[in-house]
This record gives structure tokens, sequence and C-alpha cells, in this order.
């Protein structure tokens, strides 16, 4: 049986997310008295994370907040880092704090999150934001998950009772999707490296999230057809049609067998990617909603 497959425009969705936000802004600013506004910090050079903290900036300024971008050496010792945190926790023209992931390896990761008030942990990854999600609390959800299910909920009306299969438990994007999925009543199955039969496990899914970090993985073969694709992977490979020396970004599902098969399926780029710095922005404008005193903003 072949079906005619969606593309998920997640670049446009995110586009229309943002121009939402924008529209939202004065509202939340008159009430402040101040622009919203969103810390990030970047400590050493990691070529990937200045492009990224770039696009954040950019983006942040463009639907009307005010940035603060933070950029540290390498050499930064954890007890520096910890005391800026502080210094934002305490800054009142600060509703979200962004520490760019990765971290010098002499920097205790977790230490630094924790460190982050839970009430401007816009990415989410608090153990107070992950222990609200689990539970069914409002915190605040990691942004890649959170734009995941946005796409989810465009393409599909109810996820009431779908078998959804996540591929991958990370603590920022596997686990934070598995839950949003419950709370959805999905009916969640986590899969992982140890995960047996992989393909078959896939094959029962109406909603597939791949969250792997491994190029092309997921084969067309593998989906139910009809099942909804979502994919977060962002894998740099080799293309030598393109020249010497070139390369592409694929994702952890391959995309052209999975043509014909799949419902809707997420491209990469400009699939997920794109939502990522969208609900960054949505989860800031929640934030300073509730710094305002203001409820959630619905966007
Ligand atoms: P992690 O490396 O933290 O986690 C990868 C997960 O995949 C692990 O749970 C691992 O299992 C599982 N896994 C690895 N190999 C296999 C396999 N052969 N079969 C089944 N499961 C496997 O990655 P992240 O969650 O941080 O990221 C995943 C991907 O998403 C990456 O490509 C990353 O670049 C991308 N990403 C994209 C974002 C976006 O904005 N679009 C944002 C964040 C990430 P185990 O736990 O057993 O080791």
């Amino acid at each position: 049986m072949s079906v005619a497959t969606q593309a998920i425009d997640g670049k446009a969705f995110a586009e229309r997310l943002r121009q939402r936000i924008a529209d939202h802004v004065p509202s939340v600013e008159h009430r402040l008295g101040r622009k919203p506004g969103l810390a990030v910090v970047l400590v050493g050079d990691h070529p990937a994370s200045d492009v990224y903290v770039r696009n954040k900036a950019k983006q942040t300024v463009e639907v009307g907040m005010a940035s603060f971008k933070h950029a540290l050496p390498a050499d930064t010792s954890e007890a520096d880092l910890l005391s800026l945190i502080e210094t934002l926790n305490h800054d009142n023209a600060v509703d979200g704090i962004l520490v760019q992931l990765p971290l010098p390896k002499h920097i205790n990761e977790a230490a630094v999150l924790a460190a982050i008030n839970p009430t401007k942990d816009v990415d989410g990854f608090h153990v107070i934001n992950a222990g609200k999600l689990a539970t069914g609390q409002s915190g605040f959800v990691p942004c890649t998950p959170l734009g995941c299910l946005m796409l989810l909920k465009d393409v599909i009306d109810d996820l009431s009772g779908l078998e959804a299969v996540v591929i991958g438990r990370s603590n920022i994007v596997g686990k934070p999707m598995a839950q949003l999925l419950l709370a959805e009543n999905c009916t969640v199955t986590m899969a992982h490296s140890r995960t047996k039969n992989l393909s078959a496990v896939v094959k029962r899914a109406d909603i597939v999230v791949a969250a792997v970090g491994r190029a092309e993985m997921v084969e067309g073969a593998w989906i139910k057809p009809g099942a909804t694709v979502i994919d977060v992977g962002i894998n740099r490979v080799d293309a030598p049609e393109q020249g010497v020396h070139k390369t592409r970004l694929v994702g952890d599902v391959d995309f052209a067998s999975c043509q014909g098969i799949a419902g809707a399926i997420t491209p990469v780029p400009g699939g997920v990617g794109p939502m990522t710095i969208a609900c960054l922005l949505a989860n800031t404008l929640t934030a300073a909603c509730r710094h305002a005193g203001l409820p959630d903003p619905i966007v």
C-alpha cells in the first residue's frame, strides 16, 4: 500500500509561532515596564554553539525581547560560572537563562543546571522542571520535545490512544518527549540502544520520534503505513556528490525510504530544528508572563 506522504514544514510552523510570540510581547512589556529578557551564557569557543547562540540572540530581538549574551573564556572556573548564574537569577531584567551546552569538561554540567532559578529555566533542564513534567505540573518543558509535540498536534487532531515509540532516552529529548506523549494519552514505548528488535517495536507505532544521533538509521521498511514520523536527529555526513570535502545534514530517519509509507514526516533540515529556538522564545515569554503575574500565554 502506498500513501501520499506529507512533509511537515517545521520552518513555516516556527515562523508562525514566532509571529504569535511577537504579537504577544508588547502587552507583557507594558505590564513589566521593560522588554521580556533572555540571557544566554556561552563558555569557550565551540563553533556550532557559537552559531546557535547567535541565532538565538537574533531571533530573540526579532520578536521584540531583550537579549543578553555572556561569552566567557574556555578556562572559566565553575565557581565563576555559578556566580554569574546567581547574578542572573537576581537580575530583574532577565526572565530566562540559558546555558549553552556542552560546557568545557572541567565544569560540572549538572551543578550548573541545578543553579539556575527554576522559574527562569527556559530550557526546562532543571530537575524541578523535569519533576513537574513527570508529575503533570506546570513548569518549563525542554524546547525540542515541546516543538515536536506542537508539530504532532498540528498534523494529528487527537493523539489519545495512539501507539507512540520514542527512540532515544536522553534527558533533553527522549525522556521529556515520552512524558509529553503520555500526558496526551498516547501508549508510549521508549526505545534505546539496548532495545531488542527495534524495527518490530517501531513497526507498531502510529507516532515515531527518532532522537538517536545516528544518520538515517530508521528505515522506511520499519514504519507502519500512515504513521507520523518526527525526526529530531541532526547528523552531518559526507556529500561527495556536491563536491570534494562537502557535507550535508541528515536526520536519524532515512527520509527517502519513508516516502509512500509514512503519513507525514519532518525533513532534516527544516523540520524539528527551527522549532527548538521558537519554543525557547515561547518559554521565555511564558517566564516573563509569570514574572508579571499574567496568565501563561496561549501561543
Ligand atoms: P544522546 O546521545 O544524548 O542520546 C541518544 C539516545 O539514542 C540514547 O538514549 C541512546 O541509547 C539511543 N541510541 C543510540 N544508538 C541507538 C541505537 N542503535 N538504537 C536505538 N537507540 C540508540 O542524544 P540527544 O538526545 O541529545 O540527541 C539525539 C539527536 O537529536 C542528535 O542527532 C542530536 O543532534 C539531535 N538533536 C536535535 C535538536 C534539534 O533542535 N533538532 C536538539 C537536540 C538534539 P542509550 O541511552 O541506551 O545509550
